[in-house]
């Protein structure tokens, strides 16, 4: 493992931001991770644990160590039709969905698609067209920087909730997960709940895992844009939750409101359509935008600095908080 000094972080991060790392180190191994974790000159400087960057908005040169997690390598242990899958944090999410799919194991195939690492997914408990990740994870192994251990902890124990989980919360900068592992099976169980995918599933006679990860990664390829060409974190924004007395009062001021209830009895609104009735999908500001397509993606058109991303991100959430009174909270890290 080599320690690099001053490295542009700019293909690290999908939404294009040129900055620079003071420090980088790729870790392909444990004992990379326990290496640059004891090298004392390292010690008292930020960390940014870093995977393949999709969920992060670097806001100027990031001044610690970057850590890219680099670890590779699947195992499988199988019981009846049941495989538990062992993933290592550095491989690629979409490559792995594809790869369970060809070996017929079943339950990751809506998840299709995704940018970013393995080691990254129970970050935010990444969800997409009616399944997440809490519905598959049974474990995530890595180190725990404040107890100077290696340790486990079981799903449950990741609090995963809706784009969050206990990383983001009590863990937060102190938990650097090296393997995730997921409970799949080789019995085709598709899960075609989400309006969406269930409508483009419509004419299709015998609906297999195959056909939803086909119909899933169709819909996604044309709705959003490819960070390649359009630099982009995914959604900048999440669904904002509220009280079902807030919504009811905000449905009878905005009867096009477009929300859905929550099995908590609170209400979910879609962050689209509150920016979207600002006037924001579609407008370009500079260098950076919002997709004509998607009115909480935000496009890094001129790859310029993350700052100029985040006036434009609050830009909108002030015009929300003003037409609304509803607060949008930012997806990705900010670092
Ligand atoms: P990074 O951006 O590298 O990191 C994100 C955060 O996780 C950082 O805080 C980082 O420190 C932390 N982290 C990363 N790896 C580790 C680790 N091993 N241990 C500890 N902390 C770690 N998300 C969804 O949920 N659903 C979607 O459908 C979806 N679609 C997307 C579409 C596009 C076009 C894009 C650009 C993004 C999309 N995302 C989606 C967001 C993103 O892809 C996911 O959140 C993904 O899991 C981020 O992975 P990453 O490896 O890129 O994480
Ligand atoms: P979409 O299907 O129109 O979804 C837009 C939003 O509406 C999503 O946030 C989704 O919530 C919500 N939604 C739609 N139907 C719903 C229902 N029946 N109940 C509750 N919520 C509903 O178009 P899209 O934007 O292309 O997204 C498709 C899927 O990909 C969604 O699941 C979305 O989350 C996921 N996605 C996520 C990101 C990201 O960066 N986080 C980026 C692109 C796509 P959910 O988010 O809860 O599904």
């Amino acid at each position: 493992m080599t320690l690099l000094e001053d490295v542009p972080l700019q293909d690290f991060n999908t939404l294009a931001i040129p900055a620079k790392a003071a420090y980088f180190a790729d870790v392909a191994s444990a004992e990379d991770l326990e290496r640059i974790l004891a090298n004392p000159a390292l010690a008292s400087l930020p960390r940014l644990v870093l995977g393949g960057g999709s969920n992060i908005v670097l806001r100027g040169d990031f001044p610690g160590v970057v850590l890219h997690i680099a670890l590779q390598g699947i195992a499988v242990e199988e019981s009846g039709a049941e495989r538990l899958v062992k993933v290592a944090a550095g491989e690629n999410w979409d490559a792995l969905v594809r790869h369970c799919l060809a070996q017929g194991w079943y339950g990751i195939e809506n998840l299709i698609s995704i940018p970013g690492s393995a080691g990254a997914a129970p970050i935010q408990n990444i969800g997409a067209y009616g399944v997440e990740l809490a519905d598959v994870l049974v474990a995530v192994r890595g180190w725990d920087l404040n107890q100077q251990q290696w340790r486990r902890l079981s799903c449950e124990q990741c609090q995963l909730g809706y784009r969050s989980s206990v990383f983001k919360g009590e863990l937060q900068d102190r938990f650097i997960i090296t393997e995730i592992e997921l409970r799949l099976s080789t019995t085709a169980s598709p899960n075609t709940r989400y309006a969406a995918l269930s409508d483009a599933l419509s004419g299709t006679e015998v609906v297999t895992p195959e056909a939803v990860a086909e119909a899933v990664a169709t819909m996604r390829a044309s709705r959003l844009p490819d960070y390649r060409q359009e630099p982009n974190a995914g959604s900048f924004f999440k669904n904002p939750i509220v009280s079902a007395e807030r919504a009811s009062v905000l449905q009878q001021r905005f009867p096009q409101l477009v929300s859905w209830p929550l099995a908590d009895g609170q209400v979910k609104l879609a962050a689209a359509w509150l920016v979207e009735q600002c006037g924001w999908k579609g407008r370009r500001q500079g260098e950076v935008g919002i997709h004509p397509r998607q009115a909480i993606v935000l496009v890094n058109y001129g790859r310029t600095k993350g700052e100029t991303v985040l006036a434009l991100a609050g830009a909108i959430q002030s015009s929300v908080a003003d037409q609304f009174g509803v607060s949008l909270e930012i997806e990705p890290r900010l670092y």
